[in-house]
């Protein structure tokens, strides 16, 4: 499951806002706790989406962008732990291209944004090859 700080998810609401009608996208940071498989996160980082010509239903993240922000997790002594996105004018359920770059362990919260509304979202991990939709708590 997800414990996510309320403040973040205002903070990824208010990016995707911004963004519309492109797809933002990020990375969670915060912790794991392997033993009961909780994911927290304790900030947002927006990067980039690097797929300019899709850019209102596709987002792409540079390896570099990647690098970058687990080095600055690491040195908070965080990590990576999900990615985030928006869908504009679309479902808060993850596409078929997510399904295609997801990775295990990580949570993928999934924003719609509805006439530049930040609308529903859900949480979604990886389970054999297939999205399920996870638990998120507040705090
Ligand atoms: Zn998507």
């Amino acid at each position: 499951m997800l414990k996510i700080k309320k403040e973040v998810v205002e903070q990824i609401k208010k990016q995707g806002e911004e963004g519309y009608p492109y797809e933002i996208c990020g990375f969670l940071i915060g912790s794991i706790d392997y033993s009961n498989n909780t994911r927290t996160v304790l900030e947002a980082y927006q990067v980039e989406n690097r797929n300019k010509e899709r850019a209102n239903d596709r987002f792409e993240i540079h390896p570099k962008d990647y690098l970058k922000v687990e080095d600055y997790a690491e040195k908070k002594g965080l990590m990576i732990v999900g990615i985030y996105h928006t869908h504009p004018d679309h479902p808060d359920r993850p596409s078929q291209t997510d399904l295609r770059f997801a990775q295990p362990d990580m949570s993928y919260i999934i924003l719609s944004v509805k006439d530049g509304k930040a609308d529903k979202w859900r949480s979604w991990e990886l389970v054999g090859d297939r999205f399920e939709e996870e638990g998120v708590e507040l705090i």
